[in-house]
């Protein structure tokens, strides 16, 4: 039993602490773990055994065929009580363009309250929060009033291509009372967001190839162009605005959930903001914030990710380019099946004459999303009310994805709660950052969470 005295101390205790959180954090995040370049894995694993063995967890880097090894921290308190598991990942995206960053990537600075690395948001600035958290209540209080299972995947940023031969071999590892999946981000004017899932992703490249080797463009007259031919494939695929226009690509999607629209209906945050946060000069979705918002939460993409042929490099070379590619993503929503989606895309490209257009595919999260009535979700409102004072922004899932399905469909609830991040934290993007004052809420909410969690 987690007396008044000792929550208001575990709270103040994270609040003397909160200098160890930026030294940890600016240790972990001065380690390059970008699984993009296969770069760092063992480096990174280390790392994040360091920071979770420093708080008294139980500690093991857990071999993933093919892939960086997952590192398991537990702390388990007493056999009967029921486990929750805190997923983040100790990769990061790579950095360029570099020459955008206003400092080193990996030497992370504060300025103006703000701490800058790549890796501050998405997502090693969780786990040290959440690590925080722990060791606070057990200092505290004694013990937890559950158990808890840090589970940090190497490979995140990459789709995670090995985790579900993983998950096949350690089912029990996703097992629990609920899975936070990484976390979700403030607002620009603070206020605390929880995400009930993710959206789903579908990664592909494709190809096309229109001749066996380059030609001087005067060429052009009679041998086809092959970027020519991939524009006109990429453009059969969507509308100027953004609607695909696959057969079939929304089949399976549920009408949005007339509670959660309430939700999206009182939710603060407003896609207006990336105007300022990104330099974007449109945002789609219409006049409201809650016409907005719902295309950002209820809308697909079909993104044009990178794209390349010919001579790209000083100066000019008249080329017609023998091959062209494109690096594609898209976003999924719940019902929909990356593995299906792949499947109307080549069938796609066939029907309307591209069967020239190689497809490759390069990774998939499915999307996944949990019932705000499960405890943990219960118990992530009760801490931000707590912390905060407010009720948090609540979506039905993330923009983003992540491995939230690894854990739901093994019957385990897993919602993105509040974390250090904010919707300016440029994640993916040069200069990522986070708030101190962001940082040092969520680790509170971190803890709120957990002793929210003794009763329930
Ligand atoms: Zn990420």
């Amino acid at each position: 039993m987690i007396e008044p005295d000792e929550r208001t101390k575990i709270y103040s205790t994270l609040d003397t602490r909160f200098e160890d959180f930026v030294t940890i954090l600016s240790d972990y995040l001065r380690v390059p773990t970008i699984s993009a370049h296969g770069a760092k894995f063992q480096e990174g694993a280390e790392a994040t055994k360091k920071v979770l063995e420093a708080i008294g967890a139980d500690v093991r880097l857990v071999p993933e065929e093919g892939g960086p090894p997952v590192v398991i921290g537990e702390v388990e308190e007493d056999p009967t009580l029921p486990w929750v598991i805190l997923y983040n990942h100790y990769d990061v995206q790579p950095v360029d363009p570099l020459d955008e960053w206003r400092s080193d990537p990996f030497d992370p600075v504060i300025r103006d309250g703000k701490l800058y690395a790549r890796g501050a948001a998405d997502t090693k600035g969780n786990t040290v929060a959440q690590a925080l958290a722990v060791q606070a209540i057990r200092d505290v209080a004694g013990r937890l009033p559950v158990n808890v299972r840090f589970f940090v995947d190497g490979e995140e940023e990459s789709g995670s291509p090995h985790l579900l031969p993983f998950a096949e071999d350690h089912p029990d590892l996703f097992r629990g009372l609920g899975a936070t999946i990484e976390a979700a981000a403030h607002t620009r004017e603070g206020k605390p967001s929880l995400s009930l899932g993710s959206k789903g992703i579908l990664s592909v490249e494709l190809e096309v190839r229109t001749s066996a080797v380059d030609q001087h463009s005067s060429l052009a007259t009679v041998i086809p162009n092959a970027a020519w031919r991939l524009i006109a494939a990429l453009r059969s695929l969507r509308s100027e605005r953004g609607r695909i226009l696959i057969d079939g690509f929304l089949d399976g999607v549920p009408p949005p959930d007339p509670g959660m629209l309430r939700y999206l209906r009182r939710n603060t945050a407003d896609p207006i903001a990336y105007k300022e946060d990104y330099g974007a000069r449109e945002i789609y979705g219409g006049k409201t914030r809650y016409a907005r918002i719902k295309q950002a939460t209820y809308g697909t993409t079909c993104t044009i990710d990178g794209i390349w042929s010919g001579y790209t490099g000083a100066g000019h070379k008249t080329v017609n380019p023998a091959v062209a590619h494109a690096k594609l993503d898209f976003r999924l929503l719940p019902g929909q099946r990356p593995d299906a989606i792949f499947d109307l895309l080549v069938a796609h490209l066939r029907t309307k004459g591209f069967s020239d257009v190689k497809v490759e595919k390069h990774s998939v999260f499915e999307p996944a999303a949990s019932a705000i009535s499960e405890r943990l979700p219960q118990a992530i409102l009760a801490a931000t009310r707590e912390v905060y004072g407010t009720e948090p922004n609540v979506f039905p899932w993330s923009y983003g994805s992540s491995t939230t399905w690894y854990f739901t469909r093994m019957g385990t609830p897993a919602p993105h709660p509040p974390g250090v991040g904010y919707q300016g934290s440029r994640a993916h993007a040069p200069n990522e950052q986070i708030r101190l004052d962001d940082a040092r809420r969520a680790m509170k909410v971190a803890a709120g969470m957990l002793m929210a969690l003794e009763h329930s």
